[in-house]
């Protein structure tokens, strides 16, 4: 049985308990701003082992370590470049992951081997009062397990990891809803790896021009095409198509359009952030309940990237 402690409840427990079982190597679940992460000592390769065998996560798909302010950054990387102090000094605390060269503190399993770790500071106060209370670096990958849809409530964490975890730490439902944007500073290079609720004309008021996802270091190791994938059947259809592919049998998640036809029609924000935001939840609840999920596509333009991003890994 996972032990479950309401954040609001008694924070000073919640945090005295989360801490004490991320120092004792054990699993802990716990709100950030994105989504939920399944927390370890990002330093300690047992604790990390689990944090892969609780989810079913390959060992070829890096972590990225979570740390309270860019100080705790600095501990876990090698080097600094004026690009990681300029973003961290715009975006941090907040949904924006580095990329930089790994110090040798770092363990070879958080990183799946690489020379480079992934490093984020949370921007959730009880995330980083936890991650300074259990040592400075947390490594916290989704609380899920490997491919289903990321959990934005302890409830979805309790449905996929119960019996898995120690701990859940309940702080209600997460604020951004999707994964941090992943940023490459490998090689001199500032290049776009995931995209996040932290878009690409926001980097690059701070950067200047932002490349793509290459090859080689820049690469995204972990990023399988069909990650966040939901159980059903998950077309993406333009507005003007989604009567042609209704049924009885299918849920409808629109944000626009108000289809005929379909055994349940499910409406989230027409904004990308409550869009994402309430993204995962609807699949979780539409999995399941329905053969078929037919996604109204969202509009082309820069601020949709991220949600373009996810359902587009849902319907693969
Ligand atoms: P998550 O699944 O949200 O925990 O995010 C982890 C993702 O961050 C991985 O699947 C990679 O795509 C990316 N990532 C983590 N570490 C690295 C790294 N060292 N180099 C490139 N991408 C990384
Ligand atoms: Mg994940």
């Amino acid at each position: 049985m996972t032990e479950l402690l309401e954040l609001s409840l008694d924070p000073v427990a919640c945090l005295e308990r989360a801490a004490e079982v991320i120092r004792g190597g054990g699993l802990c679940a716990f709100p950030t701003e994105t989504v939920y992460g399944l927390g370890a000592n990002a330093l300690d390769a047992e604790a990390v082992a689990r944090i892969f065998a609780a989810k079913g996560r390959p060992a070829t798909n890096p972590l990225i370590v979570h740390v309270a302010d860019v100080a705790g950054a600095q501990r876990v990387v090698k080097a600094w470049p004026p690009a990681a102090e300029a973003l961290a000094a715009r975006f941090w605390p907040g949904p924006l992951t580095l990329v930089l060269p790994r110090a040798d503190m770092v363990p070879d399993i958080t990183t799946a081997g690489l020379d480079s770790v992934a490093v984020r500071v949370p921007d959730h106060a009880f995330a980083r009062d936890l991650i300074r209370a259990a040592g400075g670096a947390v490594a916290a990958p989704s609380a899920n397990r490997s491919t289903a849809v990321s959990p934005t409530t302890a409830q979805h964490v309790l449905e996929e990891l119960d019996g898995r975890i120690e701990l859940v730490i309940d702080g209600g439902p997460t604020r951004v809803g999707i994964e941090s944007s992943v940023v490459s500073l490998l090689d001199g290079e500032v290049r776009l790896l995931r995209p996040g609720d932290v878009s690409r004309a926001q980097l690059e008021a701070v950067v200047g021009p932002v490349g793509a996802k290459g090859t080689g270091p820049a690469r995204s190791p972990g990023m399988m095409s069909r990650h966040y994938a939901p159980q059903a059947e998950v077309r993406l259809v333009q507005s003007s198509d989604l009567s042609a592919h209704a049924g009885r049998e299918a849920a409808a998640l629109v944000h626009r359009a108000s289809p005929e036809g379909y055994g349940c029609v499910r409406r989230l924000p027409g904004d990308p952030a409550g869009y994402a935001k309430g993204l995962y939840a609807a699949l979780r609840e539409l999995d399941g309940a329905w053969q078929r999920i037919v996604v109204e596509r969202v509009p082309d333009d820069e601020a949709w990237a991220a949600v373009r991003d996810r359902l587009g890994r849902a319907a693969r």
